[in-house]
């Protein structure tokens, strides 16, 4: 009887059929921090999907199951974003937020594409050519509020309960004022309104996570 390997008959690329490929990740440099409970920022730029993920965690991930991280990156948050990219493809990591928007020149060695300034459009937004590039917003898409759990957030509000969830829309970004010690005009340097449809689909939405 001739014998065999069995190996020689498994497609190993099928072991693991349900295996989530091309994920686009979503994460915030300094990591979340569940104490000061804020929702972060990152979800008003992710984009619809199943593929989408918040990792809240900052955790490595393997380049291969990955499309591409969608990173938020803060002042208190670079020395971590540092660390993190060099265990992962560059080519793969799109950097945002007040800092790259202030200091693009310092994240050229660690992400293929800097987004300067606010975004909800990352598709079009990347397509544009160059390593730094102004980011594109619509005001289409509510924040992905179904990837992160809302319920840690828990803004200082007076008569607030134990069990009250506290969150907020922002129906407005940028500013046109130029206070030394605020970074809102850094973002965006003049007044942009949401249009009101996407506010109240944005209200419609936190009142899906009533609790009462
Ligand atoms: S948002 Fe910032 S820049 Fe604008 S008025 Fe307030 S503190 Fe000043």
């Amino acid at each position: 009887m001739e014998h065999k390997n069995t190996w020689q008959t498994v497609d190993f690329t099928d072991i693991f059929p349900n295996r989530r490929r091309n994920l686009i990740v979503g994460m915030s440099f300094p990591r979340n921090d569940g104490n000061l409970g804020l929702e972060p920022s990152i979800l008003s730029v992710l984009p619809p999907g199943e593929n989408v993920i918040y990792c809240e965690d900052n955790r490595d991930f393997n380049d291969d199951d990955v499309m591409c991280y969608l990173c938020s990156v803060y002042i208190a948050g670079v020395e971590e974003f540092k660390e993190w990219a060099q265990r992962h493809d560059k080519n793969k990591i799109i950097v945002g937020g007040y800092h790259p928007t202030s200091f693009p020149e310092g994240f050229k060695n660690d992400a293929y594409k800097i987004v300067q300034g606010p975004c909800d459009n990352i598709y079009d937004t990347v397509k544009q050519p160059g390593q730094i590039v102004s980011g594109i917003s619509t005001y289409k898409n509510a924040p992905r509020y179904d990837l992160y759990d809302i319920t840690k957030n828990q803004q200082i509000i007076p008569d607030k309960q134990v069990d009250d969830i506290c969150t907020s829309i922002n129906t407005s970004i940028g500013c046109p004022y130029k206070c030394d010690f605020c970074c809102s005009p850094v973002m965006c340097p003049k007044l942009v309104s949401k249009p009101l449809e996407l506010v109240k689909n944005e209200v419609a939405i936190l009142q899906t996570y009533d609790r009462s």
